[in-house]
């Protein structure tokens, strides 16, 4: 058996990571993050220092690719504590520039 590289070993870390603090819905099959959330009520995790979306990091955990910076990954279930990838819908986040655009 080949060994991990040190990325693919982070990936089944935080995998793990997410599952354990998870409890799944069988009904709706939601993956319901217990972890800390923000004031809204979503997951989020510390990844190397940076507290991020937990459905960020499931998605490029679980669809094998990071989600570019201008993307986030929404749900298309109402609950907003799930992070099953499956449950993502990528979106393209709207940037607020409306003081450099107003009066130009
Ligand atoms: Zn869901």
């Amino acid at each position: 058996m080949k060994p991990l590289t040190r990325e693919a070993i982070k990936v089944q870390l935080h995998k793990a990571r997410l599952l354990l603090k998870c409890e799944i819905d069988e009904k709706t099959g939601c993956w319901i993050w217990l972890g800390s959330t923000d004031k809204r009520g979503y997951g989020h995790i510390k990844v190397d220092g940076a507290r991020i979306p937990v459905t960020r990091l499931a998605y490029a955990l679980w669809k094998g690719k990071a989600l570019p910076p201008d993307r986030k990954a929404m749900r298309t279930c109402k609950n907003p504590r799930c992070f099953n990838p499956v449950h993502a819908r990528v979106k393209r986040m709207k940037l607020r520039r409306t003081e450099n655009v107003q009066g130009q």
